[in-house]
């Protein structure tokens, strides 16, 4: 009898590696991703730490692997509506959102999109660059297809008229496909925190505030500035930059009591990346107390005091303020070592957003049946004995949509490994 396949949630680094393990051992996985591609957060990083590896080197064989995969299928722009059955048993109704591209038939040439006459912010890149109606998220996407944006389409046509290979069909819809699944995986992830939600850091009204996400693409070679540091606002070198931590997390006003895990080691690395790109600039992280935890992590961030002069401020920052004239953002502080109030003035600061549950999560959650949080993550049925079981037999959780304590990529990748593992207990007849 022909084994039960294994359906995947999400295709972020932690659904893609559950997907490898169990397509490897010989299991069928259907892989559905809401987005166009599959990749993940992960895609828009440029670098890692703390080995500073390119990001996408490192995902892009990966994803490439996923597609190519005999046992894997790829449901991309799609979403989980219903779920029936119970474990090693499942019925999944899949919808499939038209892309109005026939993905078998895109080349990914791009000639669409230089014809389209409607330009969106690009989401990809953070609101940082531009795209077309007609786009492909990032060069790398996998599937290597376009999609059209019918909120942004003016339904010219264009498109439609100048593909040679006749992918692109306007009147696609909306297709419904049901299967049969002995596990289910949930691998979501996670949205940032709005930071415009914490009025006096300006988020929003200054251009020149950032999050580290757009730090990210700014930094990044593939980024909407070809990899140059420059600030938003007039595209002048930044010198003096700051990051802010914990904007939202550890914050019971704004309902993110606990500590996002990562920011603490992401924003190093971004402080060292900078110090690359711009080594005269001075750059200082305002911390409430540094997490850097984890095998080879204090002494990262001991080389960045060393090696790359980053400086430290232990304290709590209240308020950035903005000079029309001379365009400097000025943090007001009260440093926890000193107990004084000061300020420091910058071209650019960062702030680092609280991690939180994707916005459907709880959508998805009600479908699946399975229990969330008080913050909306996804619960485990035993933080101890059985870290990636969420509380419904057959259904697994990996990566960070368990929460902070999966917050790195490696975390991420050990945890879909850990739930292949589980489903694959679960098809071939353990619990
Ligand atoms: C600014 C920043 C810098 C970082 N730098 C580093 C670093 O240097 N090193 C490091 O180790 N980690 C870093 N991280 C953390 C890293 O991004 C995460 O560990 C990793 O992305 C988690 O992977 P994931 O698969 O759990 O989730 P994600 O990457 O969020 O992927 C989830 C996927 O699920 C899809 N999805 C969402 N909802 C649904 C749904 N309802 N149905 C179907 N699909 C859905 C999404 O579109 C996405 O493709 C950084 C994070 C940030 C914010
Ligand atoms: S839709 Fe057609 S024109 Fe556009 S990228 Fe695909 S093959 Fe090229
Ligand atoms: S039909 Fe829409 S996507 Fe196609 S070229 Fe016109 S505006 Fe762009």
């Amino acid at each position: 009898m022909e084994q039960p396949a294994v359906l995947v949630v999400g295709g972020g680094i932690s659904g893609i590696q559950a997907s490898l393990d169990l397509a490897s051992r010989g299991f069928k996985v259907y892989v559905v991703e809401k987005s166009p591609s599959i990749g993940g957060r992960m895609a828009q990083l440029d670098k890692t730490f703390p080995t500073m590896d390119c990001s996408m080197c490192i995902l892009a064989p990966k994803m490439i692997d996923c597609s190519h995969h005999p046992n894997v299928q790829l449901l991309t722009y799609s979403e989980v509506k219903e779920v029936k059955g119970s474990a090693g048993n499942f019925t999944v109704k899949i919808l499939r959102k038209p892309r109005y591209v026939d993905e078998t038939k895109c080349t990914g040439c791009g000639t669409c999109a230089d014809n389209c006459p409607s330009e969106v912010p690009n989401e990809f890149d953070e609101g940082l660059g531009m795209r077309k109606a007609i786009y492909m998220p990032f060069p790398q996407a996998v599937p290597r297809a376009m999609t059209v944006d019918k909120d942004n389409c003016i339904e010219c046509g264009l498109c439609e008229k100048v593909c040679e290979a006749e992918a692109v069909s306007l009147g696609q819809e909306p297709e419904e496909v049901e299967l049969k699944v002995g596990a289910i995986i949930v691998a979501v992830g996670f949205d940032l925190f709005d930071p415009s939600q914490i009025p006096p850091y300006g988020y929003g009204r200054h251009k020149d505030v950032v999050t580290a996400l757009e730090l990210e693409r700014l930094l990044c070679a593939s980024g909407p500035t070809g990899g140059h540091l420059v600030r938003p606002s007039d595209g002048k070198i930044p010198k003096t930059i700051a990051f802010i931590q914990c904007v939202g997390s550890r914050d019971r006003r704004l309902g993110n009591a606990y500590c996002s895990s990562i920011c603490c080691k992401y924003s190093v690395k971004d402080a060292v990346l900078i110090k690359e790109h711009v080594p005269d600039a001075r750059v200082c992280i305002f911390y409430i107390d540094l997490r850097a935890f984890g095998r080879g992590f204090q002494e990262f961030v001991n080389r960045a005091k060393t090696e790359h002069g980053i400086r430290f401020i232990r304290s709590n920052p209240g308020e950035i303020t903005y000079d029309p004239v001379s365009k400097d953002l000025s943090i007001w502080y009260e440093d926890t070592v000193t107990k004084k109030i000061d300020n420091l003035k910058f071209d650019l600061v960062v702030l680092c957003p609280a991690l939180i549950p994707r916005n459907d999560a709880k959508d998805l959650a009600k479908v699946l049946g399975t229990e969330i949080d008080q913050y909306g993550f996804f619960r485990p049925s035993s933080n101890l004995s059985n870290p990636v079981d969420t509380t419904v037999s057959g259904i697994f959780a990996c990566g960070y949509c368990l929460g902070p304590k999966t917050g790195d990529i490696p975390d991420s990748i050990t945890q879909g490994s850990a739930t292949a593992s589980r489903a694959a207990e679960v098809i071939v007849g353990g619990t």
